[in-house]
């Protein structure tokens, strides 16, 4: 590759230098409207984050992935692995709603609503901003010798990042085995609990290294979605872009000189101030087009905007845009393929919703006893069942009772009828006995009612066993 080229097309990343080592990147503290509603939307995000494990909803923590004892709660409703259906549908769903949003906006996500993003630019980074100064203080002290002044500030930023990312895999902590336990562990004490303690230290470990060391490049190199941009996006899709028409002009981009007239000579309104460049947590030039790094957090337009101010020019030369509008000035339209992303999300969701409305309140299985045949009287035929009821509701099942629907015969529940608690589990033995002249074949499905309080509440089906020669 040549230096001319090099100007202009790049076959780097910023993180790397050319030996193959990383490359940190010091960006210049945002400033601007977009950073400040940005640091808006993060403040709430992070209180709904750091929130949701705490809330009750009925008794239940607002959001729980309990995969340990597989208790899920979602907006307080209880999920278990038998609804797991439900589960491959949201997936779905929201696999279509992301790739239709990211279609049409581009990588907003990733900018404003992404927890790595938003922990990464709105907690550490402004942890670092006010120990170490903005990025020229940052460059200075990362090339100073280890001297007091060093060791202190560099030392004060780890430890106060490891205390956050402490506190962060106590919430994440919530989220997998509930706040109840969480809060009951730390005032037990922590050496009560030492398994636990050590999981925490790994969590933190783990959040240490990426928000402290990693950082970027966990949007560059391992986020899936970041990869998924270069197949999502096509050129109607809006996006933090550079409007090279006017950037560029008919004679490129020129430093501002006073007294000139650029009209005349050609100049575009870039004034090659590379304020955008320095700003950037990502290190790229946005004036190279849409970047697989670029996480569309607005910090650009932020910079450019007040070049702009300050040059005369109008704002909006970085700016949220399409291609097509920058190019040939077209605005946003539905197509084909949004409209059939749009309709499948549709179907999708009329089926989620179905779903949950006909989700039913308990949950029964009815299986033969392994290794069970059958025990057979003059006149009857007589099988063994486990029986396993889950109540996915907030409140007491009583005077559960289970009935047969498709045959006359008689159901005997051990221990008779029985309560199942709000969120339990209750399994137990169930003979089922019916009268040969009842049944036609040697195995016959029966269809099962279960009843509280003399209400069917859910039905199920098995197998019931007999002799070859039923009569
Ligand atoms: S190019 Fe602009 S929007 Fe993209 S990551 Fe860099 S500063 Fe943020
Ligand atoms: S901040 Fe604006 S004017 Fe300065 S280099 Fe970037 S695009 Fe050009």
């Amino acid at each position: 590759m040549n230096t001319e080229n090099k100007e202009i097309f790049r076959d780097t990343i910023a993180t790397i230098d050319d030996s193959g080592k990383r490359n940190f990147i010091f960006p210049k503290k945002p400033k601007g409207r977009f950073y400040n509603y940005r640091t808006i939307v993060s403040w709430v995000l992070l209180a709904i984050m750091v929130a949701s494990p705490f809330i009750k909803v009925k008794g239940n923590q607002f959001l729980l992935f309990n995969v340990l004892e597989r208790k899920f709660h979602i907006f307080g409703f209880p999920f278990w692995p038998q609804d797991f259906h439900l589960l491959v549908i949201s997936l779905l769903v929201s696999v279509v709603f992301i790739i239709l949003f990211t279609v049409i906006f581009g990588r907003i996500f990733c900018g404003w609503m992404c927890p790595q993003t938003i922990f990464m630019e709105m907690v550490f980074r402004k942890v670092e901003y006010l120990i170490e100064g903005d990025r020229s203080k940052q460059i200075k002290l990362d090339k100073q010798e280890w001297n007091a002044e060093k060791i202190r500030k560099r030392v004060l930023k780890w430890i106060i990042f490891f205390i956050i990312s402490f506190v962060i895999s106590n919430v994440f902590l919530a989220y997998i085995i509930g706040s109840d336990q969480v809060l009951r562990y730390i005032t037990d004490g922590p050496f009560e609990h030492l398994s636990t303690l050590i999981y925490l230290l790994v969590f933190t470990g783990v959040f240490y290294f990426i928000f402290a060391w990693f950082r970027e490049q966990v949007c560059i190199i391992v986020c899936p979605y970041g990869r998924l941009q270069g197949v999502l996006l096509d050129n109607k899709s809006i996006n933090v872009a550079y409007d090279f028409v006017r950037g560029e002009g008919d004679n490129g981009r020129k430093k501002l000189r006073k007294g000139e007239n650029r009209d005349e000579l050609g100049h575009g309104d870039c004034i090659d101030c590379k304020q955008c460049v320095q700003v950037c947590p990502t290190g790229i030039d946005i004036r190279n087009g849409t970047q697989l790094e670029c996480i569309n957090c607005t910090a650009c337009i932020d910079a450019c905007d007040e070049i702009m101010d300050k040059s005369g020019f109008d704002r909006g030369l970085i700016r949220y845009a399409s291609e097509d509008d920058i190019e040939k000035n077209e605005k946003f339209k539905f197509n084909a393929r949004l409209i059939a992303y749009s309709v499948i999300l549709t179907i999708l969701v009329g089926v989620l919703v179905t779903m949950l409305f006909l989700r039913n309140d308990v949950e029964a299985t009815i299986l033969r006893l392994p290794g069970q045949t059958f025990q057979s009287t003059e006149t009857t035929i007589k099988n063994v069942y486990t029986v396993k009821f889950i109540n996915k509701t907030t409140r007491d099942i009583e005077n559960v009772e289970v009935k047969l629907i498709s045959h006359e015969g008689t159901v005997e529940l051990i221990g008779g009828t029985s309560n199942i608690k709000k969120q339990g589990l209750k399994e137990g033995t169930l003979f089922i006995e019916i009268n040969k002249n009842d049944l036609s074949s040697s195995k016959e499905k029966l269809e099962i009612g279960i009843y509280s309080n003399g209400e069917l509440i859910e039905t199920t089906a098995t197998n019931f066993m007999g002799p070859l020669k039923i009569k």
